[in-house]
């Protein structure tokens, strides 16, 4: 087991006395994009919310090991201070709060009680990330989530994952009503902060986002299982034949 991988074996989960995921296995390492894609109610939101500690979501069997810590038996505040990031964590909307208040009092969280990050060095760090996600420098005055569309939603979700700097990215694409520039944001925040200190899980219904993000290994959920691995041409082929052939593949 390397501290460089989320391991996911064997899981099973429930909700509301459903069963959901039924024996998911799962690697996802640093420096690494893993795509999974599958098709509707195949349980890909299912694994992003019991990774993120969703209370509505029961794990029956399986772990998830994260340097050594079955990250089941953590509480969600615990799972992040690990290096695990989910995306969607954002608050709905903060009056009164503004994105870089936000975004520093998150990273302190994070950090240990006496390592409180320096208000200038975050302000270097901050205007750093957004210049490399070519975010506007107004944004972070504006307060979070306050009469943004869903393009500077997403705008605050990728910057946060940038200045928490996660080991282990979970990014669950909602799969319609994305847009184009949406989407480019998500790909650019992606391809930047993948490398050596982080991996990502890209959990997407289409294919369109990974015309932007190469990914490195491709997965497909189907049925509440891994069905099938490949790599970026696996992705190619579901575009054009759909997913029945993956479950005619998986049947037989
Ligand atoms: P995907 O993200 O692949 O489209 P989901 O994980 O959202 O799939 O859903 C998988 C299945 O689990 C669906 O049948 C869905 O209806 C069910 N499900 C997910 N969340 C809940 C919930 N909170 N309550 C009841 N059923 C749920
Ligand atoms: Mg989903």
């Amino acid at each position: 087991m390397s501290d460089n991988t989320l391991e996911i074996k064997n899981l099973h989960v429930e909700v509301e006395d459903e069963k959901i995921l039924n024996g998911v296995d799962l690697e996802i390492s640093k420096g690494e994009i893993v795509a999974l894609m599958g098709p509707n109610g195949s349980g890909k939101s299912t694994l992003a919310k019991v990774l993120m500690g969703h209370p509505a979501y029961e794990v029956t069997e399986g772990e998830a090991y994260f340097k050594g810590e079955n990250i089941f038996e953590l509480e969600p505040d615990e799972r992040a201070h690990l290096g695990l990031f989910l995306a969607f964590q954002y608050p709905k909307e903060i009056t009164g709060v503004s994105v870089s208040n936000f975004l520093r009092t998150a990273l302190n969280s994070r950090r240990d009680d006496d390592d409180e990050i320096d208000p200038v060095e975050f302000q270097e760090t901050l205007h750093e990330q957004m210049e490399l996600l070519d975010i506007d420098k107004e944004f972070a005055n504006r307060y979070v989530n306050e009469g943004f569309s869903g393009g500077e939603k997403k705008r605050m979700e990728v910057l946060q994952m940038a200045v928490l700097a996660p080991e282990i990215a979970l990014i669950d694409e909602v799969d319609s009503g994305l847009d184009i520039d949406a989407l480019k944001i998500v790909a650019r925040g992606i391809n930047e902060l993948t490398g050596d200190d982080m991996g990502t899980l890209l959990i997407t219904h289409y294919q369109r986002i990974l015309d932007y993000v190469e990914p490195d290994t491709v997965c497909v959920m189907l049925d509440g299982k891994v069905a099938k691995k490949g790599g970026p041409e696996l992705a190619e082929r579901l575009e054009d034949e759909g997913y029945d052939w993956v479950r005619e593949e998986a049947a037989a």
